[in-house]
């Protein structure tokens, strides 16, 4: 059960808590993990802690700080014991791109994130992981 896993990551705490579970589980299952960034403008330098007002519009400054994101990722779960086969960041919707490299994976499981970087709304579910859990087409984990 769960051969590979996509796990989406936006360098959020929620998303932290997920790929803790996907290497658990990975470790659990022999899954194979797959991370996936999609580096956004608006929520890329809040990630790495530049802050919301230094956010610099620069398309070089938002694929450095996409790379940061993934190398912390990395970092993270190397530490808990779980190699990632693949970290893939992609240009695009992030819902869309997660998607995709499910798809490309043929994924057995997604996790991600309840939450992620713009808790502004009041949703319980964030955009993307509400996205993402309606159009997925193999299992998806929420969490907090
Ligand atoms: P919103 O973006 O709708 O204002 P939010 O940021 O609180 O709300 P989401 O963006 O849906 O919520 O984030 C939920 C989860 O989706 C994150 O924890 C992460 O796992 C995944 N995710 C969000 N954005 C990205 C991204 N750019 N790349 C990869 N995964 C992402
Ligand atoms: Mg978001
Ligand atoms: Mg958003």
């Amino acid at each position: 059960m769960f051969e590979k896993i996509v796990v989406a990551i936006d360098g959020s705490e929620s998303a932290d808590s997920a790929l803790e579970i996907a290497c658990d589980l990975a470790k659990k299952y022999q899954s194979e993990i797959h991370l996936v960034h999609s580096p956004q403008l608006e929520t890329t330098a809040i990630a790495v802690g530049y802050g919301a007002v230094e956010i610099n519009p620069n398309p070089k400054a938002v694929e450095e700080a996409g790379k940061q994101v993934m190398d912390r990722a990395v970092e993270k779960a190397t530490a808990l014991g779980c190699v990632p086969g693949e970290c893939i960041i992609s240009n695009g919707d992030p819902a869309d791109e997660i998607l995709k490299a499910a798809e490309a994976a043929k994924a057995d499981l997604i996790i991600m994130g309840r939450r992620g970087l713009g808790r502004l709304s009041s949703l319980i579910l964030g955009s993307v992981s509400q996205k993402v859990s309606h159009d997925a087409q193999c299992a998806c984990l929420t969490v907090c």
